[in-house]
């Protein structure tokens, strides 16, 4: 029998370590290699232009590897639904492969073709080689549900076998066994688009950053292969100036293809730490990064709701703000802080920036000091970066706005202070914000502080060509912990749990915290580390008006927090000392608190500047408590609101307890289960000490990541 295999390539764009593309080949008479496209698709989707060209030079890397092996690549424009059938026909296919999507809409859609490839009477050959393990063995491994913990995770996939071992890259012996017939017109019919046949402008548009494809894939895996040695041998290298910019050895985007293969990866820093450490076994946390990857896919290939908080049954229910104006600024750079700002700027241009500048921006404008949805930033991300991953986005962000995975929001980025440890002469700064080139090193990172004269030599006046800060850091984060603070006690109630065990009351926020005490007793999953928590508090900002939450959710202590004077914490500078008149007036005449209710709504419907109403008990979605405090809370009115706040969660817990806890969410579900594997973790912790040790290792690694930002 005649076998005509289409390859249908959508990731995995390489022909190195590509299983399904060597089952096309596989005793084919012809092959054809397809990637299916809609140029009106692309126009309409929310992918920005850096990703479209990234995309479109991996198929013109593709193209041109496969010319060298005497084929050609099929770029067929249409909707798969559309296309396949007609291709089925017209080419007398008996045999369509493709690579596994183990996300959730993927599967879906892969489901219909194979269905649709049957009733063509094609045999269809699915291969996973998109992660290094089959996602569904962990979860079956972990009781059928994913582990939502990376170290419950970590001990899982220790117990499973090797991930399978990479294959070498396709041959022109093999392609020439299966002939493909390349038509004169094969370009007219089949040639790779370009950004302006997918409805872009390029007009000045500047030279990519990153260039896609798997042959810069694999010249920067070598590169990458290279800096580990030079590393002293793995150890984790300090977060520099450096770090911030695009490096030649950075893989994300070209794993998120598939232009790499993530188990060569693998397999080259197994045996390369095996060379260096003389044949010891690697610890599992050499592989920490790719693992968080993976950890990422497990926990969303069998949620469809897991890119958004409604119906998602691992998101905390929290009520952010709707506020078009502030989540604007954010996504365009213009905040006022030239650290975020800058970091938005790179991202707009380039379509990466590093891990820790994901946090900044990300904690910026969730729980740090916006309030706006993890939604709103993942979406902008999504369209921005190269890297883009549905799984990694989305979990990733509920991880940095602790809707997910991690709880320790009481720790919280300064969008000053954080950027001035990274890079403290303020270059990137400069580079991205060049309006505020001529700053002073001093000043760059706060020029709303720079004395009127500096600022005119600069020829920048905030305000005037540079945006005041949108909100008062220090006093918008503080309240932000808080609201948050409430949103767990009404879920650590719900379960029973006392999951706040180690939040310190606000009074302690104020101390110096996170001790390795306070990491350890908030439960064995140990995340990337987030800056002290005097990170919150060691800036003083002027808050721009037209974008500051001003709505007070809080009546019956409104009284108290007038009664007492404004004072704003500063150590991150000299300026600091003197906090500007703005900031005093603002807080004396915003510090108004109402006492809510807490409430049952499970959507961010809250507006910025409207004021909260309690919600009717009746409605059953997330049981958050949502507060909304007044950005200008000053620490002394913390440190009352610290006394009163006792009385204040004993209120609303009764009101809950009235309510027969009928509103106890999925969410709350996930927290009991996240215990549950907790305490399954801590039986296991005898047997298992190497491995928890490599864990460890690998988490302080981590954490040292993020604590070499705050010394
Ligand atoms: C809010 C937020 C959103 C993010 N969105 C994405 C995304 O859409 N796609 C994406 O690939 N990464 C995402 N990350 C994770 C991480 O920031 C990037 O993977 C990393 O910065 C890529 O740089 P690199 O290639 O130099 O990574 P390296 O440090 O060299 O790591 C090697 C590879 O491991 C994977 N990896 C590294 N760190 C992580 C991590 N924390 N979680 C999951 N995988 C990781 C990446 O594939 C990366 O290429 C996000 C992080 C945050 C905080």
């Amino acid at each position: 029998m005649v076998v005509n295999s289409v390859h249908w390539f959508r990731k995995g764009l390489r022909l190195h370590d590509n299983p399904v593309l060597q089952e096309a080949l596989n005793g084919a008479d012809t092959v054809r290699c397809v990637y299916i496209l809609d140029p009106w698709f692309a126009g309409a989707a929310n992918v920005g232009i850096n990703r479209w060209r990234f995309l479109l030079e991996a198929l013109e890397d593709l193209d041109s590897s496969l010319k060298k092996l005497n084929s050609r690549l099929f770029v067929v424009r249409g909707q798969p639904t559309d296309v396949l059938p007609r291709l089925f026909k017209e080419w007398k296919v008996t045999r369509l492969t493709f690579e596994y999507d183990p996300e959730p809409y993927g599967k879906e859609r892969d489901g219909a073709i194979i269905k649709m490839a049957q009733e063509f009477g094609v045999e269809t050959i699915v291969r996973n080689a998109h992660t290094l393990y089959n996602l569904d063995r962990i979860i079956e491994a972990n009781n059928n549900s994913p582990p939502l913990t990376f170290k419950r995770f970590q001990t899982i996939v220790s117990r499973l076998e090797l991930p399978r071992r990479p294959l070498p890259p396709i041959t022109q012996q093999q392609m020439e066994n299966c002939r493909t017939e390349i038509a004169d017109n094969h370009d007219q019919l089949y040639s790779i688009p370009s950004l302006e046949e997918l409805g872009f402008r390029t007009v000045g548009l500047p030279p990519a950053v990153w260039r896609g494809g798997e042959t810069e894939a694999l010249d920067r895996l070598n590169k990458h292969l290279d800096k580990k040695v030079w590393v002293a041998n793995f150890e984790h290298h300090r977060v520099n100036t450096c770090s911030l910019y695009a490096s030649p050895t950075g893989l994300s985007p070209y794993l998120r293809f598939g232009c790499l293969s993530c188990r060569v990866l693998y397999y080259n820093l197994r045996e390369l730490y095996m060379k260096l450490r003389k044949h010891c076994s690697p610890p599992l946390s050499l592989f920490g990064q790719l693992l968080w990857r993976e950890f990422f896919y497990t926990a969303a290939t069998n949620n469809p709701n897991f890119d958004r908080m409604e119906g998602n049954p691992i998101c905390v229910q929290i009520p952010w703000d709707q506020n078009p104006e502030a989540l604007a600024k954010w996504a365009e750079g213009r905040t006022g802080f030239p650290w975020i700002d800058a970091i938005m700027t790179q991202l707009r241009q380039e379509g990466w920036i590093h891990h820790l500048a994901r946090h900044a921006v990300a904690c910026f404008l969730t729980r740090g000091d916006l309030w706006i949805s993890w939604e709103s930033g993942m979406k902008v991300f999504e369209e921005l970066l190269l890297d883009a991953d549905w799984s990694v986005n989305a979990g990733s962000w509920m991880w940095l706005s602790c809707s997910a995975f991690f709880q320790q929001f009481f720790h919280c980025y300064c969008p000053v202070g954080f950027g001035r440890r990274t890079d403290p002469s303020g270059d990137y700064i400069r580079r991205y914000i060049p309006i505020l080139k001529d700053y002073p090193n001093r000043y760059i990172y706060e020029p709303w502080n720079a004395p009127e004269s500096v600022q005119k030599a600069a020829k920048c006046v905030v305000g005037v060509d540079y945006p005041k800060p949108m909100i008062n850091h220090a006093e918008g984060s503080r309240l932000n912990i808080e609201r948050m603070k409430q949103v767990y006690q009404q879920l650590s109630h719900y379960r029973g749990l006392s999951l706040l065990a180690s939040v310190p009351t606000i009074q302690e926020e104020a101390e110096p915290p996170m001790t390795d005490e306070s990491r350890t007793s908030s439960g064995p999953d140990s995340p990337p580390k987030g800056p002290a928590d005097s990170e919150a508090a060691d800036c003083s900002t002027v808050p721009d008006s037209s974008t500051v939450s001003t709505y007070s959710p809080y009546p019956d202590l409104e009284g108290a927090a007038n009664s007492h004077p404004s004072q704003t914490p500063c150590a991150c500078s000299v300026s600091h000392t003197q906090p500007s008149a703005a900031i005093t007036s603002t807080a004396a005449s915003q510090a108004l608190y109402t006492a809510a209710p807490p409430s049952p709504s499970s959507t961010p419907t809250q507006s910025s500047l409207s004021r909260f109403k309690p919600s009717s008990p009746s409605s059953s979605s997330c049981p958050t408590m949502s507060p909304s405090p007044s950005p200008a809370m000053t620490m002394t009115q913390h440190s009352f609101l610290g006394q009163k706040r006792k009385g204040l969660v004993s209120k609303v817990r009764c009101i809950q307890r009235q309510r027969g806890q009928q509103s106890c969410t999925a969410a709350a579900g996930e927290v009991e289960r996240r215990a549950e594997e907790e305490e399954e973790e801590r039986e296991e912790a005898g047997v298992e000490e190497r491995m928890e040790q490599d864990v460890e290792q690998d988490e302080e690694r981590m954490e040292e990541e993020t604590a070499g930002h705050q010394q």
